[in-house]
């Protein structure tokens, strides 16, 4: 099946999934509601790695409605997308970083994103002038990296992701290009199936340094389709790195997560970040683990790695900058840093926060270190 026959084919209704996972009528009404609310869209090939007859399937979770998603409470703007855009969907936040939303179109709609505002939803935030973004690129000389973000980058057609190559490779002090994307995981037959598509990536990448940032989340997601999608991607010069989401009942031990980081630097994908779950509102209930937890399960992971895998940080994109959760005390006195910082003068600042057992997330209530 090519790439566009799996989204052709992808389930998106309540009614498709109720005979798989043994839905009632009413349990499927309810599932509707929600999927009004938050799209679904699953692809065949993800949906053949769900056990559907386990309820807490960890894949299954990450796509899969819940009623959970009713549940208020949170923001849809976790770490000030909204302050920090420039042009329409056009993020500048790091001196040296912009972010583009290119799209509102993934190949799956995660349960637990934290774009869920836009995805498969609103177009009103997203870039659609790749003539606007590139004279601010070549305007702000301090920019040394693009990330083509969205929803997902490669829900973007060739010639939309030729355009962006072709003027962005061409501008000097960009020092290297990033497209955020899932669909390793969830459609990678988008990347091995596509020879139009590797042979963009493998003529740009001899121009500039081409990095694809992906998110797996658990080890059954590493699959020889996934190995073969990356190793599509490496051959053409495109680096690979990893962003997982710590999420409650998907890789929520130090087993789980340390065999997925493992198993990550074994396909040739070197784990970058662990993110905490943003509190969003409809995820946050679902999928938040405790920043004290956290640190004990990431701490545990790591202990299982070699060199490369041990360099995963473990931080979380605050509207402040990107906050590193290095340790905690026996009294629950942690410690955070600052990895990337919006306001220059928190650049690499450490500080400590008492965190109760139960606190997530560094919000306003918690600002004593902030
Ligand atoms: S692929 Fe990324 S942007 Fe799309 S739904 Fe999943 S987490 Fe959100």
């Amino acid at each position: 099946m090519s790439w566009q026959d799996e989204l052709r084919n992808g389930i998106r209704t309540a009614e498709q999934l109720a005979p798989l996972l043994h839905w009632t009528p009413e349990e499927t009404a309810r599932r509707a509601e929600i999927v009004e609310r938050f799209p679904m869209l699953i692809t065949p090939y993800y949906l053949s790695l769900v056990d559907t007859e386990d309820p807490d399937d960890p894949i299954g979770k990450m796509c899969i409605p819940s009623l959970a998603e009713f549940k208020e409470g949170g923001s849809f703007d976790t770490s000030g997308e909204a302050d920090n855009t420039k042009l329409e969907g056009l993020q500048h936040k790091y001196a040296q970083t912009v972010l583009l939303l290119s799209t509102n179109q993934c190949a799956m709609y995660c349960r637990h994103c934290f774009r869920k505002r836009l995805v498969g939803l609103s177009e009103e935030e997203l870039n659609k002038r790749v003539d606007e973004v590139v004279a601010y690129v070549r305007e702000h000389r301090e920019i040394t990296n693009v990330l083509i973000s969205g929803g997902d980058a490669f829900l973007n057609p060739n010639h939309i992701l030729e355009r962006y190559l072709r003027e962005l490779t061409a501008i000097d002090h960009l020092d290297f290009i990033r497209f955020g994307s899932r669909t390793p995981v969830t459609l990678p037959e988008r990347i091995y199936g596509d020879r139009e598509f590797l042979d963009l990536f493998a003529k740009y990448a001899q121009q500039k340094s081409l990095w694809v940032v992906t998110q797996f989340n658990h080890p059954r997601e590493l699959t020889e389709q996934t190995r073969q999608a990356v190793r599509a991607l490496i051959e053409r010069g495109v680096l690979v790195r990893n962003q997982t989401v710590l999420l409650r009942g998907v890789n929520d031990n130090g087993e789980t997560l340390g065999t997925l980081l493992s198993g990550l630097t074994r396909m040739g994908v070197v784990p970058y970040y662990i993110f905490q779950c943003r509190p969003v509102t409809g995820v946050r209930e679902r999928f938040q683990v405790p920043l004290g937890e956290g640190i004990r399960i990431v701490d545990n992971a790591k202990s299982r790695q070699n060199g490369f895998g041990k360099a995963v940080r473990y931080a979380m994109s605050h509207p402040r900058g990107k906050i590193e959760i290095v340790c905690q005390g026996a009294g629950g006195e942690t410690l955070f840093k600052f990895h990337q910082s919006k306001d220059p003068a928190d650049s690499a600042r450490a500080f400590t926060v008492k965190l109760k057992p139960t606190d997530a997330w560094l919000d306003d209530g918690l600002q004593s270190g902030l």
